[in-house]
């Protein structure tokens, strides 16, 4: 990841497969989704970064759940308690991958390259 995440920019490692951003709600948390055609899918229209199914920041205490589409944060309603733990299933399984496929990449190749497309909160 790099060192510092600017708030308002999406970090993308096509080499990792894997996208970073500050929490849209300005909290500070450090959001990271993988990306895959079971984990986000990421694609960077003219007006920005769309990242999608929409990111719910639940291991946050503020909670978020919101799209980032075309360069902007559109905000959802919070989860009920039963839409949370279906959620986190899906994530710990997504989890699990990341962990295992970043074991096997670091051997190779340390260098993450980063590019950072900017959305507006
Ligand atoms: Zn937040």
């Amino acid at each position: 990841m790099p060192a510092t995440l600017e708030p308002g920019v999406l970090y993308v490692s096509n080499e990792f497969g894997i996208a970073a951003h500050l929490c849209a709600c300005g909290c500070g948390a450090k959001i990271r989704t993988p990306l895959g055609p079971t984990d986000w899918q990421f694609d960077n229209t003219d007006a920005g970064p769309t990242l999608y199914p929409s990111i719910g920041n639940w291991q946050q205490q503020c909670q978020s759940h919101y799209f980032i589409t075309a360069g902007e944060v559109i905000w959802m309603e919070q989860w009920t308690p039963e839409q949370i733990a279906a959620g986190r299933r899906g994530e710990e399984r997504r989890n699990q991958r990341y962990f295992e496929q970043r074991q096997r990449k670091s051997i190779i190749s340390r260098a993450w390259s980063w590019i950072g497309s900017r959305f507006r909160r």
